[in-house]
């Protein structure tokens, strides 16, 4: 690759190549363009890329962070949904060799496949400024399909990444912030104020890094129901543990059960999921289980 430099990342070239190609922002995708050289710097670093890594990029929108993550990493692969885009990237991107543009719906592709196709199935590095309509859906998808990732350094909405750290007994804490810790060891690098981005969002945005686990800190023999104990738990949060296990007919936990179980866990009858950490979820799902292979036991 030639000696570059990112063309992009100051308010005057984003608005120069937005004029150039008569862009029009699209409120549905999310489209809030980065405009601040310092944040990109910090996102970079965050991401610790090297030659060594690759890279898949959601949402590149003019290729700004793009143009950053080629001269760091060995490839990338960035994924637009707008249509409208891609001949700017081509552009503005035309002179990095190792980017590929790929013109989808990020919650369409198969990552997995994408990782095995593109980087032999080693595991990438997924770095964004996320469209925040779509924050938790992409996050998950890449959790629960097990995509070989090392590391997420992303941007999102302030609220949400606090929700992604947080632990039991606070307002933000949920199944989110069980699903996250579960697969990975969040940390928040920078916040990120609206005049970073053209246009500018209605709310506050931070950069955070999921550094993603070897193995989880927990050991669970049903992820699968795990996750859907934790989701019914927190449907209402107000309701305790058992009334909350026991709206959700499908998972087949009598209150009964749910009380018997916290009892050999020495917790309160009445405690709710709120006030449980991942550790307490993954010993009662493991318990469900062992309940389920007794058969005089009725769940
Ligand atoms: N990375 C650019 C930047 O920092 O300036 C743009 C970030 S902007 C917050 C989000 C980008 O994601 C937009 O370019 C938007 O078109 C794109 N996007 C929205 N929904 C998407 C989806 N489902 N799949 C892929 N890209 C999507």
């Amino acid at each position: 690759m030639k000696n570059l430099t990112p063309s992009l990342g100051t308010p005057q070239s984003t608005v120069e190549i937005l004029n150039k190609y008569k862009f029009m922002f699209q409120k549905k995708f999310g489209q809030n363009f980065l405009i601040d050289t310092h944040v990109l710097d910090k996102i970079i670093r965050a991401a610790d890329i090297t030659k060594e890594d690759f890279v898949v990029e959601i949402g590149p929108g003019i290729g700004t962070m793009t143009q950053y993550l080629a001269l760091s990493a060995g490839g990338v692969a960035a994924v637009e949904i707008d249509k409208a885009l891609i001949p700017i990237l081509q552009d503005t991107l035309g002179e990095y060799d190792n980017v590929t543009i790929i013109n989808d719906d990020i919650l369409k592709v198969d990552l997995k496949e994408l990782a095995e196709r593109m980087n032999g199935g080693k595991p990438v590095k997924i770095v964004a400024n996320l469209p925040y309509y779509i924050t938790t859906p992409i996050i998950m998808g890449i959790f629960e399909r097990h995509v070989p990732v090392k590391s997420i350094t992303v941007m999102v909405q302030k609220e949400v990444a606090d929700r992604m750290q947080v632990g039991p007994g606070t307002k933000d804490y949920g199944a989110l912030s069980l699903a996250v810790q579960y697969y990975a060891e969040p940390y928040i690098v920078a916040n990120v104020p609206p005049n970073c981005f053209i246009p500018r969002p209605n709310v506050g945005s931070a950069v955070i890094r999921l550094t993603v686990h070897k193995e989880p800190p927990v050991k669970v023999q049903d992820e699968a129901l795990m996750f859907a104990i934790i989701r019914a738990s927190f449907n209402q949060r107000r309701k305790t543990l058992q009334n909350g296990l026991s709206h959700v007919p499908e998972l087949g936990i009598s209150k009964e059960l749910t009380v018997r179980i916290l009892e050999e866990l020495t917790l309160p009858s009445s405690v709710r999921g709120e006030a449980m950490n991942l550790s307490q979820f993954a010993e009662f799902t493991n318990k469900v289980i062992c309940y389920r292979h007794q058969p005089e036991f009725q769940v």
